[in-house]
This record gives C-alpha cells, structure tokens and sequence, in this order.
C-alpha cells in the first residue's frame, strides 16, 4: 500500500500524482526514496527562504486558465483575469525573484527572464527525436520553462529535477497558473536518481555537466537513467580546441564559482564515446550573447555584459574565452 504523507503546502496534488505515476511504472523503489526528500524540502529543512517562497505559493490568486500555449517563445497561460487580480498575481510572482530561466506570460504577466530560453530550444527542436509520447528526464531543469516546451513537443510526460527550490517555487508557481499537466519538477539533484533506472526515453542535462567535478560520472549517471536505445541532449559551455583539450579554469568563470570542467566539441565527443555512447554528433555551437542572458525587470543582479571583459568581449572578466556553449545528441546503447 502506497504510504500517504500529510504533504506541508499547497504542493500536494503534484507529488502525489507523479508518484503514482513512478510507481505505476515500476519505479517504486524510487517513489520510496522521494518521499522523505520531499517532505524535507518542502517541509522547510533545506533551506531558510522556503517558509517564505511556500507563503507565497499558498497566496496566489488562482485566476482561469483557459489556454495553454506551449509553442510559442514564452509559455503562455491566458484567461479571465480582473485587474486586481492580475496585481496581486504579478506581485506574488516577484517576490520569486530572480527569475532566471523562461519567458513566461501568465494572464497577462510578462516574465522577462535573464535567460531566453526559448533560443537553446530553437538550437534544438529540430535536432532531437520527436518527443511524441517519450517518457522525458530534464536534468537541472531550473524553473522548468524547457519541461513546458518538452510538453508542447508533444512528450508523454516530463519530469524536471532540480535540487534549487526557489527554481522549483516558480515551477509550482507557473503550474498554479497553467493547471494540473503531466510535468513536474522534483526537488532532487541528479545524484539523488537512483543508479540504473532505464527508463526514459529522452534525457536532457542542459547547462549542468561544467558543474560536474566529475563529468564522466555525470554522463554514466545520465546513460542509466535512459532505456536502451534511449536519447541524450547534452547542453554545455565548451572551448575552441582539438582533442583533448578542455579548460579547468582555477577559479571563477565568468564569475561563477563552480565551473570545473570545459572542454573542446572534440574532447565531449570522446568522453561521450568512452562512456559507451553512440550516434554521438553536435548539432549546434553557439557563443552565448546579451541577446540570449541580460538583466531585465524579472533579474536585478549583474549578467552577462558585466561578466565580460569591456574592452575584449572575446574573453570573460577573468581572461578566460568567453562563454560558447555546445548541443550534443547521443543514444544510449
Ligand atoms: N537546464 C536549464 C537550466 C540550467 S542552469 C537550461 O539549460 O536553461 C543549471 C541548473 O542545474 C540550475 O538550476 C541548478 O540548480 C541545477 N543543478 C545544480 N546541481 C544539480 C544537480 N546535482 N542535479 C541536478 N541539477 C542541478
């Protein structure tokens, strides 16, 4: 019998439906292993700003969504919605900030994120396997804004995780808004799966594997969660450079201070093949503008044009290439 918890907050439907659905698919072992992660996370263990961001959750107007529009470049939610609504509806929505992945339109709303997301979606919408029907992992899946365009892609289901909570607040937050859809985002790092679950037919890891200090590991622990025959979509930063060339940069890049490993497209193709991938092929190399990651109203802090060199935007303030991020699809064997 499944055991059921009296769920802290207003997250409760969620959970619980994604958990029968785990268990419906065998993944019980799992569900077991969630459970007491999410009561911890939500019940306010982890981290002193969830009392807070949970407030605002359990306040949020719940105005009718009468359309979902997953195609478009942000996700949008429209609806009936009074003015007065709409306010308290947008203030609520800005006591989540930073806003960092997105855009969003919720009634109205226009979240502008620092990062338009829906650019890496267009570098790879065409390049992945249809995602009709697929059972889809979304490693480090931030607010989920990437989930909601996997949906729209036509996925079966999606499930998010990503151990941040404010990201996985605005999550719960857009769904508040959109209503009850197969996509859920679990407060869980990637080292929290299980090993060897096989079970997905697509797995993302976008903007993850440079936080890896083990990125090897990182990509066997993705290979186990994918179904033989299962597909990766690896988004990272990379370098310009032959094989066997990768950049650990000493201490921050681009101001971040838990970058450790970037390599060459040519040194992610092997580390991909000695992990036992196959039908290893780039798809997209980009380098990273202040089109694409900018402060806006939704993101106060610094961004991009501030972690650039002013006088050589080839390089980051630190003297580093500035960053050039890489799409690597894969199949799992
Ligand atoms: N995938 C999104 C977000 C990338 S930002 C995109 O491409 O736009 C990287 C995200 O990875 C952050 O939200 C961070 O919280 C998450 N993350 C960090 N460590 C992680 C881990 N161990 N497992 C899963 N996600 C992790």
């Amino acid at each position: 019998m499944t055991r059921r918890l009296a769920w802290p907050g207003p997250e409760a439907a969620n959970y619980e439906s994604v958990l029968a659905f785990l268990c419906d698919t065998g993944l019980r072992a799992w569900v077991d292993q969630l459970r007491p992660q999410l009561l911890q996370a939500f019940g306010g263990g982890r981290h002193g700003d969830w009392p807070r961001w949970q407030s605002v959750l359990g306040r949020l107007p719940r105005p009718v969504a009468r359309r979902v529009e997953l195609n478009r470049p942000a996700v949008t939610v429209t609806g009936a919605c009074e003015d007065g609504c709409r306010a308290l509806l947008e203030a609520l929505l800005r006591e989540l900030h930073p806003w960092r992945k997105g855009p969003y339109a919720l009634f109205g709303i226009r979240i502008d994120t620092e990062w338009r997301s829906d650019l890496k979606w267009d570098r790879l919408a065409d390049a992945i396997s249809p995602l009709a029907g697929r059972l889809v992992l979304d490693v480090g899946c931030g607010s989920g804004y990437h989930a909601w365009r996997m949906l729209g892609a036509g996925a079966g289901r999606v499930i998010g995780i990503d151990p941040t909570l404010l990201s996985v607040a605005q999550f719960l937050a857009v769904r508040h808004c959109a209503g009850d859809h197969p996509v859920s985002v679990l407060p869980v790092g990637i080292d929290d799966v299980p090993r060897n679950l096989r079970c997905f037919d697509t797995v993302f890891s976008m903007g993850v594997l440079y936080h890896r200090r083990s990125p090897l590991d990182h990509l066997l622990e993705l290979k186990g969660c994918l179904r033989q025959g299962g597909e990766l979509v690896l988004e990272t930063l990379v370098i310009e450079g032959g094989r066997g060339e990768v950049l650990v940069p000493e201490d921050r890049y681009a101001q971040m201070r838990n970058v450790w490993f970037i390599p060459s497209c040519l040194t992610l193709e092997s580390w991909l093949a000695r992990c036992g991938y196959r039908a290893i092929r780039c798809v997209d190399v980009s380098v990273t503008t202040s089109a694409e990651q900018r402060s806006t109203d939704w993101m106060c802090f610094q961004s991009l044009p501030d972690f650039l060199d002013p006088r050589n935007p080839a390089l980051t303030v630190e003297g580093l290439p500035a960053p050039r991020r890489a799409i690597f699809i894969a199949e799992s064997p």
